[in-house]
């Protein structure tokens, strides 16, 4: 039995268990969880907290148990990435562009987890429109790492892996592009998986690079992503690109043992490729010696080791700056002034409407972006940049089948340092960009990736390993994220 003052403490499968044993009613795990969040407003991780609407939902929730109906997320409490449009929240997509804006309809993300009984807190800062590394490009201030609060917890879902992190919920909603749930997540010794392009709808996700973006949850273990990732996904009719596969019980195939596994060595037979290129010079000594400790304890478990390539690793750099710009400039040109959100108050004529909104609501990245992305897709650059840029992703996708012959995961670090201080990347954004490189290559593929904490580096601060599966293995990822989480504790470390 839980004692009331630490039900902070409750992962997503422990609140699932202690709401069903009656151990706790989700009116008193919401009620904890709301004050905690109060005292820990400092962190900058919540936008929007809807203390009524949150008590009012743990109430009908509990109703509905006492009235007989169970469900894994019955009553179990979350928060979404304020890039997730809502009618119960305000929406801003951590942008002045969206301030005031209150969405007509919501995600199917945000629906099927309100339909599977998960009660929302509110909403989750992250960067302006997803575009950062560091939650510091978001118009409402920074997040601070609940490791170092002189540290950013990494972006852009950074205010989801935070506030995990800080064990203010179990679970938050999360999307990766090009990395925006696994590095946050390695960067607060938190647990996330993007999974494969197309699993879930992207239906109500406010888009920023449209061939790219992924929601998924961040949470405490692979057991709570496996639960949410379940009730998540699946088709979705208003999404064009949504997989059409049948819906997915990720839980039960990550529970699944392996055929002739022996207990003691439950990843027998799997075989990890370590692509040479996730393990340059420039990669932290901290980071490598932690990542290859977890590769040692994956061996241990029964997996294999097996050394592949992605030649074209530092390619997946220029490629992603390119095409998430270009599209990016494409999905926000609708933030005109006229449909949504923030309209300059004096303007001369609908032109100079048009520029003095977009200039006034969009933040420096996000003007960059918009004027990257406008470059390389404009007549005669085209050819040069935008097409080149697909060529090669189709070209990285086919070095990940390579070494999908040889393996049956693929393991590294998520990124090439802990998290750095806030501030310390000042003006000069290619540092960031280049930041990414162990994530972008899965993103441009559209692979599923997840990232687990593996340890500590550099001034104490967590390590996440990075595991990235083939198309719509999902379920094999989320097993061996599982067998390294029953035998290490990492995950189970929150900041004091
Ligand atoms: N850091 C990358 C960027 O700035 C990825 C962001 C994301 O995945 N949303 O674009």
């Amino acid at each position: 039995m839980t004692s009331r003052t630490d039900l902070h403490t409750l992962g997503v499968a422990d609140a699932s268990r202690a709401l069903a044993s009656g151990a706790c009613s989700s009116t008193e795990l919401v009620t904890h969880l709301l004050a905690r969040i109060d005292a820990h407003a400092h962190l900058g991780a919540f936008l929007h907290v809807d203390t009524e609407g949150a008590v009012r939902a743990a109430r009908e929730a509990d109703a509905r148990r006492a009235a007989g109906q169970a469900g894994a997320l019955l009553g179990v409490p979350l928060a979404h990435k304020d890039i997730f449009v809502t009618t119960a929240h305000p929406t801003t997509a951590g942008s002045k562009m969206l301030a005031g804006y209150a969405s007509p309809f919501d995600a199917t993300v945000v629906t099927r987890l309100a339909e599977a009984g998960c009660v929302s807190l509110g909403k989750l800062n992250c960067d302006e429109f997803a575009m950062g590394s560091a939650n510091e490009n978001s118009a409402y201030g920074p997040v601070r790492n609940p490791w170092d609060r002189d540290r950013v917890p990494g972006g852009s879902s950074g205010g989801s892996a935070a506030a995990v992190a800080a064990r203010l919920l179990p679970a938050a909603t999360g999307t990766d592009t090009g990395g925006s749930i696994r590095q946050p997540a390695s960067f607060t010794g938190t647990t996330g998986i993007k999974p494969t392009y197309g699993v879930c709808s992207r239906y109500g996700m406010i888009a920023f690079a449209s061939s790219l973006d992924q929601a998924g949850p961040i949470a405490r273990s692979a057991e709570d992503c496996a639960l949410l990732l379940s009730a998540m996904s699946g088709f979705d009719e208003r999404d064009a690109t949504s997989a059409e596969r049948p819906p997915q019980d990720f839980h039960a195939q990550m529970l699944t043992p392996r055929a002739n596994a022996p207990a003691a060595r439950p990843l027998q037979g799997l075989r990890i490729g370590l692509p040479r290129e996730f393990f340059p010079a420039a990669l932290g000594s901290d980071v490598e010696s932690t990542v290859r400790a977890a590769l040692a304890e994956f061996e241990k478990l029964g997996a294999t080791l097996v050394d592949v390539s992605l030649p074209r690793t530092e390619l997946a750099i220029p490629v992603y700056y390119i095409i998430a710009p270009a599209e990016a400039s494409s999905n926000l040109s609708r933030f005109d002034g006229v449909k949504f959100g923030h309209r300059a108050a004096r303007y001369a004529n609908l032109l100079d409407m048009y520029k003095k909104t977009r200039a006034e609501g969009f933040g420096p990245e996000v003007q960059r972006r918009i004027m990257i992305g406008t470059y390389v897709l404009s007549h005669g650059y085209y050819d040069a940049y935008y097409l080149q840029a697909q060529k090669l992703r189709r070209m990285i996708a086919d070095d990940f089948q390579r070494c999908y012959a040889d393996c049956d995961l693929i393991a590294g670090p998520v990124a090439p340092s802990v998290a750095w201080k806030l501030g310390e990347q000042g003006d000069d954004p290619i540092q960031a960009y280049l930041a990414d490189i162990f994530t972008l290559p899965a993103s441009l593929a559209g692979l599923p990736g997840m990232s687990l904490p593996a340890g500590f580096g550099q001034a104490g601060m967590p390590v996440g390993l990075q595991l990235i599966g083939n198309y719509f293995a999902e379920g094999t990822l989320l097993h061996a994220a599982h067998a390294f989480q029953q035998a290490t504790d990492w995950h189970q470390r929150s900041p004091a």
